[in-house]
């Protein structure tokens, strides 16, 4: 048996191999709110978090449940209104199998929560966007529609539910990935944007990530002895994006090198941090379509959403 490096009693549940250190279910627990901590401490929110209103967007998946969870654990001592939101991308064979797993997940910890249609908001599915774009109809990859208009619509719900933060499962991961993805397009002003907090500004409700700090094999453990339940299944147009060759190739470097990922985070904090300095702050303004915040006369959203009805009409 493989003993807890920390309480040197327990029967360990985790190998941490960038740290070379075991540990069991309950000092992994400790190790994994500290860092949920230290990313609500850093983002500046812990001490005013008390009678906030929180919505927590959910896939179903491993990550998005775990914030749930956290945020929902932390309203008895902070007093928060969590209410959590599923967004339906209209994705057969996949997304009703989480939708299950979401409300069962709610039920339980008697969270509120609501599922919105992509195909009732805006009248098409991802599917559809899909078969589109394989068949050469539209540029657009099913994966940028569908990000663009997730974060489209839980912004406009957090708007009327008038929540405080809109809180996400990303987790270091997916900061790791997605610092490497605007390396590799050049996106300079993504880099400077992403972090723990962002937003805030001109209807952008700010967005808080909790699981900033823990990997997704920490996320996954989580998951696992806290027994919560979740089908394993992958999104079928994951592979057209680049994020799902990051990620293989992110996972290859971490196994070679353990604490890749820990180091490239720290990294993407500092640049951000100096990049944040260097770049102007952008003009809001409201989309004269939707009236959500944008740079633009048309916001991303909307663009994208006109194109594709082209097609459909
Ligand atoms: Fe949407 Fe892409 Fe995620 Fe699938 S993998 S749910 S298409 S963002
Ligand atoms: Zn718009």
């Amino acid at each position: 048996m493989v003993v807890c490096s920390k309480c040197n009693r327990n029967r360990a549940v985790i190998k941490l191999r960038s740290k070379g250190i075991y540990l069991c279910e309950r000092c992994f627990k400790e190790y994994f709110m500290d860092k949920v901590m230290l990313a609500l401490r850093r983002a500046g929110v812990l001490n005013s978090l008390r009678g906030k209103k929180v919505l927590v967007a959910t896939s179903g998946g491993k990550d998005s449940l775990n914030a749930l969870y956290v945020m929902h654990t932390l309203s008895e001592d902070y007093d928060v209104d969590v209410k959590a939101v599923l967004i339906n991308e209209g994705i057969r064979g996949y997304r009703e199998l989480t939708i299950q797993a979401f409300m069962k997940f709610c039920n339980a910890l008697k969270v509120k929560s609501k599922v919105v249609s992509i195909e009732n908001e805006y009248k098409f599915s991802i599917d559809y966007v899909a078969r589109a774009y394989l068949s050469g109809l539209i540029n657009y990859k099913p994966c940028t529609v569908c990000g663009v208009l997730k974060r489209h619509l839980v912004n406009r719900i957090a708007v009327e539910e008038e929540a405080d933060y809109v809180v996400t499962g990303h987790n270091m991961d997916d900061e790791v990935q997605t610092f490497l993805i605007n390396i590799v397009r050049g996106t300079v002003k993504n880099l400077a944007r992403e972090g723990i907090l962002t937003g805030g500004v001109l209807g952008f409700v700010p967005r808080l990530k909790p699981l900033y700090y823990v990997t997704d094999k920490e996320s996954l453990t989580f998951f696992l002895v806290n027994k919560f339940e979740t089908p394993i299944v992958e999104c079928p147009y994951a592979s057209l994006s680049l994020r799902y060759h990051i990620r293989l190739f992110l996972n290859e470097l971490e196994y070679k090198s353990p604490g890749t990922k820990e180091r490239l985070l720290e990294l993407k904090d500092k640049f951000r941090a100096s990049l944040s300095k260097l770049t102007e702050t952008v003009q809001l303004k409201r989309c004269i379509i939707c009236g959500q915040p944008t740079t633009r006369e048309i916001c991303r959203a909307c663009e994208i959403v006109l194109q594709v009805r082209k097609i459909t009409d």
